[in-house]
């Protein structure tokens, strides 16, 4: 049994288009998805930039997004599979009503939700094995702590799938092929 826990923006669900139209609506400024090759969002001005993440968050938006083709599917699978699922999301705890609703909405199968700022302490703590999110940040910090770091490929985080052994995929049915050996490992 493998501890997986999962990240929920641009992990389980296209979030970019998202707080692009939120930062066009509040702000007049596009965020390019394609040009976003780095973690940081330079375009925006650091209070707007948190009043615009704080917007995605809202119930409404938390309700709305849809998940990534195959998403659902495939953590269903490993469930089956009897693998531990911890979703984690770097959001207020005022989320967690809302997100707790989305998943089910979706029919996403999880053990245990956590919405919070200490991603990687918490997953430490729970003896998680693999991680998938999309952040550098969090994947480097994963894999220094010696977890198995994957990810769905963005321009923000394609040099590390590329150079530094974190195992990406292009969308879902891709990714879960490429984590089949890692979790047979984990038995
Ligand atoms: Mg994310």
């Amino acid at each position: 049994m493998a501890k997986i826990a999962l990240d929920i923006d641009s992990t389980l669900h296209h979030y970019w288009d998202l707080i692009d139209r939120v930062s066009q609506e509040r702000y007049g400024v596009e965020l390019p998805y394609e040009e976003q090759t780095d973690w940081g969002i330079t375009l925006l001005e650091r209070d707007q930039l948190i009043a615009c993440v704080e917007e995605t968050h809202s119930d409404a938006n938390v309700l709305s997004a849809q998940p990534y083709p195959g998403a659902v599917e495939t953590v269903r699978r490993w469930k089956k599979e009897g693998h531990w699922i911890h979703v984690t999301s770097h959001r207020a705890g005022s989320a967690y009503a809302a997100t707790e609703q989305w998943l089910s909405s979706i029919g996403m199968p999880y053990d245990d939700l956590h919405c919070s700022y200490d991603k990687i302490a918490r997953c430490v703590e729970l003896g998680v094995h693999v991680l998938v999110d999309d952040s550098p940040v969090n994947l480097r910090q994963a894999r220094a702590e010696g977890i198995v770091a994957a990810t769905i490929v963005h321009p923000w985080n394609q040099e590390l799938v590329e150079n530094d052994g974190v195992i990406g995929g292009a969308d879902w049915p891709e990714l879960s092929e490429r984590l089949e050996p890692v979790l047979k490992k984990l038995g």
